[in-house]
């Protein structure tokens, strides 16, 4: 009954998660899983990451926290999860009923999770450069010298995050390290349990110093492509595919789509797909876009053992490809395009949309119908339990 179909490869993301441990191998490999596991499903990948060894995971708020405790409640029950955006305030007794560590981000979070009953265990952020979240070089010289702060809490974890991880060469990943450096150096008196974490998927290829512990990854364990200008090593995970709904003839001089602004140059065939912006095939992939630096325009389809360029504006739930080149009943009603998948990378959609591969997984709509495989078969059904 569906007009689409995203299958999820969790070999491939096992597999993806061995890549890493043997990348960092003397430090631990958290899975980050926040938004969904980037669009993926929290709560099957999180399950496959656990029977791969994964302990410790990372989500951005608590509701996605609580969503996980719940999803892991058999296979993982007593799984390490971080809330990276910290305690929102009055939350407190919500991250310890589900057992979240929230990741402190300032000293107002960190007066109030010391006032909750029992303090559980935090981490604590510090900002070396991303100027996003993080509490700042002073936070931490104070901290070390006032030990009444954080009287009683346990800290066992430190971290920081870096803003230019995807380019190997960029000048504010050496900073970043030096003022991590720095401040664990300040705060080892006042917390010697404390692990330190600062690499995400692109900082683990920087090399052993931005190891430390714990590494981060998450785009990477999905099959994305966490470089700039660099071949992906990691294994694909997502295949989106698209039904069509008709193949209709269009006479040269005709238009199609809203606004008309694909012209059919001679006579042409135009395949219809049950795929729309509401499906995260953004609207930028329309045809006649620039996206950003990229030279080709619009998106591109696998369908009927070739591509077909995007025609016209894409709408919410359909778009349409121009498949005149294709030969004659290589495409009927029915047939699946892919939109993602082994011929067209999560990262090449990205681009083509003006975007990148993180923001394409992310958008993913609700509406595919969603299998997860392991070489080839399916191990899980959409509503979480075995298949
Ligand atoms: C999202 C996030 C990560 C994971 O980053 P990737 O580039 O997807 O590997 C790690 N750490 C923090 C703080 C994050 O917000």
């Amino acid at each position: 009954m569906a007009g689409g179909t995203l299958t999820v490869d969790l070999g491939a993301v096992a597999a993806n998660y061995g890549t890493l441990q043997k990348a960092a191998p003397k430090a631990e490999v958290a899975a980050v899983v926040k938004a969904n596991a980037y669009g993926t499903g929290m709560g099957p990948v999180a399950r496959r990451l656990a029977a791969a060894g994964c302990r410790t995971f990372f989500v951005a708020d608590a509701r996605e926290g609580a969503t996980l405790r719940k999803a892991l409640a058999k296979a993982l029950p007593e799984a390490t999860i971080y809330v990276l955006n910290g305690l929102f305030p009055g939350a407190a007794a919500h991250y310890a009923a589900a057992g979240l560590r929230p990741v402190i981000a300032s000293r107002a979070e960190l007066a109030e999770w010391a006032e909750a009953d029992a303090p559980l265990p935090a981490a604590l952020h510090f900002d070396t450069g991303m100027n996003r979240l993080g509490m700042s070089e002073a936070d931490a010289a104070l901290l070390a010298q006032d030990r009444a702060l954080t009287a009683g809490m346990d800290i066992p974890l430190i971290i920081s995050h870096l803003a230019c991880a995807d380019e190997a060469d960029h000048p504010q990943n050496l900073r970043q390290l030096g003022r991590f450096r720095a401040i664990l150096e300040r705060l080892r008196p006042a917390f010697p349990q404390a692990k330190a974490s600062l690499a995400n998927s692109g900082g683990i290829w920087l090399g052993p110093d931005y190891h430390f512990d714990m590494v981060r990854p998450g785009i990477s364990l999905y099959g994305g492509n966490p470089f700039t200008g660099r071949e992906n090593p990691f294994r694909p995970v997502v295949t989106a595919r698209a039904r069509v709904l008709a193949v209709r003839e269009v006479e040269a001089g005709e238009t199609a789509g809203y606004a008309a602004t694909w012209t059919a140059k001679g006579r042409a065939r135009i395949a219809v797909l049950a795929a729309g912006y509401a499906d995260g095939y953004f609207r930028a992939l329309s045809s006649g876009v620039r996206a950003g630096n990229e030279p080709e325009s619009g998106g591109s389809v696998y369908i009927g053992g070739g591509f077909a360029p995007v025609a016209g504006r894409v709408s919410m739930d359909m778009a349409m490809v121009d498949i005149s080149h294709l030969p004659d009943g290589a495409v009927k009603r029915g047939d699946m395009a892919e939109l993602i998948g082994p011929h067209m990378s999560v990262d090449e959609v990205g681009l083509r949309a003006g975007t990148l591969g993180y923001e394409i997984l992310t958008a993913l709509g609700a509406r595919y119908m969603r299998r997860y495989i392991e070489n080839g078969k399916e191990i899980e059904s959409e509503s979480g339990g075995k298949a």
